[in-house]
């Protein structure tokens, strides 16, 4: 339902639970977050059923190590109920990849029963978690190019989705797509922040890049790189957001 990505100098935990609340108006189920923690980017998750403030109860009982790029989601359940399980980040196997997803994926069903057939082990009932597990085994023959693991994903995906992803090996990376569902890049200075709508980031910047369709965003500190699913460079909609949020 609602998405948030940051990468920057400023903690991620922060700026992404301030981004959800701004999407909080859109109606959600769950949420919850995932931040690359010390100079391995190890995964440091926590995800929760119910209102925004019931992750925010469970961070502060039991904080999360701090980092400076991070992803988060509110969910509106389609597949799988509304659960602690299914909440969004979903991760793969291995527990380095970290995605949230806004949107349905149709041909889920398939992929899923392929990973189970590779021996994966899936631990949700959504259709989102398929993405987790195939961006875990495309990492590797991308040559460590999580954009470019996310291309070879969204190739084979059928359906509506925006997706947002981090890999505990690409510290300072955050990775998006999409189809048929929004996705917008704040460019800040030094940080950059990546929305399913720009109230998530309009406290920081007004100035954004409309992805187009079929598109994907590779997210630095310092630089916003968009192509197409082939990985051709692809052409942008950059504009100034002027109205009040
Ligand atoms: N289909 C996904 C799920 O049920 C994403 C739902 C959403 O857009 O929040 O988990």
């Amino acid at each position: 339902c609602g998405i948030v990505g940051y990468v920057g100098g400023q903690p991620a935990l922060d700026v992404v639970i301030a981004g959800l609340k701004r999407l909080e108006y859109r109606g959600y189920d769950s949420a919850g977050v995932a931040v690359q923690t010390g100079t391995d980017g190890l995964l440091a998750v926590d995800k929760r059923a119910g209102k925004l403030a019931n992750l925010e109860k469970s961070l502060a009982d039991a904080p999360l190590p701090g980092g400076t790029t991070g992803i988060g989601h509110t969910r509106w359940a389609t597949h799988g109920g509304p659960t602690d399980a299914n909440a969004h980040p979903h991760l793969d196997g291995a527990n380095r990849v970290a995605v949230v997803h806004n949107g349905i994926i149709e041909n889920f069903a398939a992929l899923r029963a392929e990973l189970a057939e590779r021996g994966h082990e899936l631990r949700s009932e959504t259709d989102t978690e398929v993405v987790a597990h195939l961006l875990g085994e495309e990492y590797a023959p991308a040559g460590g190019d999580l954009a470019e693991a996310m291309r070879r994903v969204c190739r084979r995906l059928d359906g509506a989705f925006t997706l947002v992803a981090v890999h505990a090996d690409a510290p300072g990376v955050v990775v998006g797509a999409r189809r048929n569902s929004p996705l917008v890049v704040g460019r800040g200075e030094g940080e950059n922040f990546l929305a399913s709508d720009v109230a998530a980031f309009i406290a920081h910047t007004r100035e954004a890049i409309e992805l187009g369709q079929d598109q994907v965003v590779e997210l630095r500190a310092d630089a916003v790189t968009v192509t197409d699913f082939d990985g051709a460079p692809a052409d942008v909609r950059e504009y100034h957001v002027d109205w009040d949020a």
